[in-house]
């Protein structure tokens, strides 16, 4: 196959960039290594393609959030879930304060308001905090097709660092939109923040949304296709932090950045692609990932608005 060769070159050709900068705000994801720098895509017939470092662990962050959103409306129906998350693009920072006036519903499931409250909803609604950790767990490992763990130093660092999202969650709380103890479902979204993961392991769980919620290598159903559908809906709006726009008429492809560097996209019924380099832009998205999906979209006509 060629595209071994092509991932090389394409991964050279982005190489020397050194720009942005890593998220400074958790203190162990400070001390990543910034040169690091992978690619894989994932066919949904379980063909599996990499060059550079794809096997190397980080913490998944934001990219959990497309899937534990699948998990929730999996679990809990798209009618409970939808009362409780709307799907509009906010246009803003992950960690905006926002919350639609009159109800405090978060605007969507991506920005971290409605990421924590969608933690609350998977698995079923008496489930205990480290229960719901673990359904969370779970589900990512499922779409992963391998065991997933927590790296505990990067939650733990984190969680000294939470107040933002500690408060986000006493708001939700006071709007009657969480119904838990805001402190337990913040840990616990955390937890699932700081699941680790290898590119390898991001381009398996694109592919599985690629692949209409089935894992193209293990044959398991980790989500049904109108879930699939709706996820792969709100990634392509706002999957992209506030820079969804750029990414949706310049890339074009479902997406999801984390602030560890990670970046997936899912082309439904094609494929999934990560990418992973710790150094981000200044809306948290990593440079030289966004550089490589530019490419991989252009040269291989990728676009989902683009006729192939
Ligand atoms: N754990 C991070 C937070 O909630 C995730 C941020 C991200 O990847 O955007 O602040």
């Amino acid at each position: 196959s060629v595209i071994p060769d092509y991932l090389d070159e394409v991964l050279r050709h982005v190489e020397p960039d050194t720009g942005g900068e890593l998220a400074g705000y958790i203190p162990e994801l400070a001390a990543a290594d910034p040169e690091r720098l992978g690619a894989v895509f994932a066919t949904v017939d379980g063909e599996l393609y990499g060059a550079g470092d794809i096997d190397t662990e980080f913490t998944i962050q934001s990219i959990s959030k497309p899937f534990t959103y699948a998990l929730a409306l999996a679990d809990r129906g798209f009618g409970p879930v939808l009362a409780k998350v709307g799907v509009e693009p906010s246009g803003e920072a992950f960690n905006q304060i926002s919350l639609e006036p009159g109800t405090g519903r978060p605007l969507n499931p991506m920005i971290n308001a409605g990421a924590i409250t969608t933690h609350a909803l998977a698995g079923s609604a008496d489930l205990s905090p480290a229960e719901r950790v673990e359904r969370v767990v779970h589900g990512l490992s499922e779409f992963a097709g391998r065991r997933l763990r927590v790296d505990d130093a990067v939650c733990a660092s984190e969680m000294e660092h939470a107040h933002r999202n500690l408060a986000i969650a006493h708001m939700l709380r006071s709007h009657g939109i969480l119904t838990e103890d805001p402190s337990a479902v913040v840990e616990g979204y955390v937890r699932q923040c700081s699941v680790l993961v290898t590119a390898r392991d991001l381009a398996m769980m694109a592919a599985t949304l690629a692949n209409r919620g089935v894992n193209p290598r293990s044959g398991v159903r980790v989500a049904p296709e109108p879930v699939v559908r709706q996820v792969l809906s709100v990634m392509s709006t706002c999957g992209m932090y506030d820079a969804a726009g750029d990414w949706a008429t310049q890339v074009g492809i479902p997406a999801k950045s984390g602030v560890a560097g990670g970046l997936i996209g899912a082309l439904p019924g094609q494929i999934g692609i990560a990418t992973f380099s710790p150094r981000l832009d200044r809306h948290g998205n990593s440079v030289r990932g966004v550089s490589l999906f530019e490419r991989f979209s252009s040269d291989m006509g990728l676009h989902v608005m683009e006729v192939p």
